[in-house]
């Protein structure tokens, strides 16, 4: 990279780009962050990041981190109201294998995404060399002073919603956090680099959401549910986790083009269709405080810019522009965190584009591994089949999901893939591969109300 740190500009306001202006404020005499729509005022829905109105979980590594970054925002989120839920303790979980037992493994915050990126938006802007560009849309790269093809040396900006002429905005660094609908590879394309290759995973997965009111009094022991469809027969999961506020956000996934529906009566009989009664009981007189809202734009997409043997200096990807995954397991946000570490390190060791590049898809490799190798469990999956590899892995994972439903030990090591604090292949490490292969499980009949 560049040896010059005066200037660098993120594009994209949401949590990777946020995350890395903070990163880039420790390098950069100023960053500038330019975002396409206006910052709402307060902790509320904004279109560029419409996910924000279905379930968010930002798993223990995604908050380690963003504390480290912003330290005392997980106390900040605990006192605007954000609960504690003791996972998988407070949690009824059943899995594909059935009821997992509540043992303690770890504890996360639950809160809605307004509220995290409101949060970690206020603690941005108290960085006094960053600025936020709101309302302006990046139509473009600009090449360096070296010409096209030499690097990226800024980026072309105008007000969003309007046909202006972009504005020139010079930098030595810039990184894209567009998400995944970035334009990115369109723009290097412009300079005269390589489009990076694409990978897409589409599992044809909808989501539709709606927030409750937790009903007075209401204490069945635990406090949240989260029913998952057992795949490939099944298609339909649900989920209802407790926010700030004393609200539920209740999501429900269709797998498979099994979209769920936004009409209150076909709402409620998807949540009667799943495979336990528990989230529909607790749904059906409780009161609504939102419209159901759906989502669909959740295919799993990778943009491979660590193949290319070229990459311009002055210029990074992270976050979903670089690779998005069906969000059913809630790694998108962690990500986007790691990614930003890796990005420090990279501006600390002076790595080169294609180093870091390579480095990001790392980020990525495990996450994407756990999201489609579930998604392949369906036929119907668009943009790859599982070869005999996935297969056989598949049915390993399966049972050593049935197994952590009630081995404590090997529900800590699934928890902590899930949670990115360890890497998928620990699944495979012998003291798992042992039990797995010597344990018969016997799955729980119902659920178990009482926390070992
Ligand atoms: C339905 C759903 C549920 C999810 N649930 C979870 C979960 O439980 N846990 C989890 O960790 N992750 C989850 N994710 C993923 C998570 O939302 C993303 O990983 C996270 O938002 C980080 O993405 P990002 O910042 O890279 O991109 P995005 O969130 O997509 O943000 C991109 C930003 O760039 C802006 N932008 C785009 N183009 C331009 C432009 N030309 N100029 C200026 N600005 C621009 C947009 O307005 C937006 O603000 C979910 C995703 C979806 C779709």
């Amino acid at each position: 990279m560049g040896t010059s740190r005066e200037h660098a500009v993120v594009i994209g306001g949401s949590l990777a780009g946020l995350l890395a202006a903070r990163v880039l404020s420790d390098h950069f005499d100023r960053v500038t962050l330019v975002e396409r729509d206006r910052f709402p005022d307060a902790a509320a829905y904004r279109p560029g990041v419409a996910q924000g109105r279905h379930l968010h979980v930002l798993w223990s590594r995604g908050m380690e981190i963003a504390e480290r970054l912003f330290p005392g925002l997980e106390e900040e989120l605990r006192t605007a109201g954000a609960p504690v839920l003791g996972v998988p303790s407070d949690l009824l979980w059943m899995t594909p294998g059935g009821w997992r037992r509540r043992f303690e493994v770890t504890r996360l915050l639950t809160f809605s995404r307004e509220l995290l990126d409101w949060s970690v938006r206020a603690r941005l802007a108290k960085f006094e060399n960053v600025t936020v560009l709101d309302g302006r849309e990046v139509t473009g790269l600009l090449p360096s002073a070296g010409g096209p093809g030499a690097g990226v040396g800024g980026v072309e900006a105008r007000e969003h919603g309007t046909r202006a002429d972009a504005e020139p905005l010079r930098a030595d660094l810039v990184v894209d956090a567009c998400g995944r609908g970035s334009r990115a590879p369109e723009w290097l394309g412009r300079l005269g680099f390589p489009e990076p290759p694409q990978t897409k995973v589409d599992p044809l997965l909808g989501y539709a959401s709606r927030r409750y009111a937790v009903p007075p009094g209401f204490d069945p022991g635990w406090k949240a549910l989260y029913l998952q469809a057992d795949a490939p027969n099944g298609t339909r999961t649900g989920a209802l986790f407790p926010q700030e506020g004393g609200r539920w956000i209740v999501s429900l996934f269709g797998m498979a083009g099994d979209y769920p529906p936004t009409d209150d009566e076909g709402f409620l009989e998807f949540a009667k269709s799943l495979r336990s009664p528990h989230l529909y009981e607790a749904i059906k007189d409780a009161e609504p405080l939102t419209p159901i809202t759906s989502y669909r734009r959740t295919a799993n997409h990778r943009r491979h810019y660590e193949k290319l043997s070229r990459l311009p200096e002055g210029f990074i990807a992270l976050g979903d522009s670089v690779c998005a995954f069906n969000p059913l397991y809630g790694q998108g946000m962690s990500v986007a965190a790691i990614s930003a570490l890796t990005l420090d390190d990279a501006l600390r060791s002076g790595a080169a584009p294609t180093r870091i590049a390579r480095r990001m898809a790392k980020n990525a490799a495990g996450p994407w591994l756990i999201a489609t190798g579930e998604d392949l469990r369906y036929s119907t999956t668009k943009g790859a089949s599982a070869g005999i590899s996935t297969r056989v892995i598949n049915r390993y994972v399966a049972r050593v999901v049935r197994l952590a439903n009630v081995d404590h030990h090997v529900c800590t090591r699934m928890v902590n893939v899930l949670a990115l604090t360890a890497p998928p292949q620990s699944l495979f490490k012998p003291d798992v591969l042992w039990r797995a292969a010597t344990t018969r499980v016997q799955p729980l009949a119902a659920p178990d109300d009482h926390p070992v």
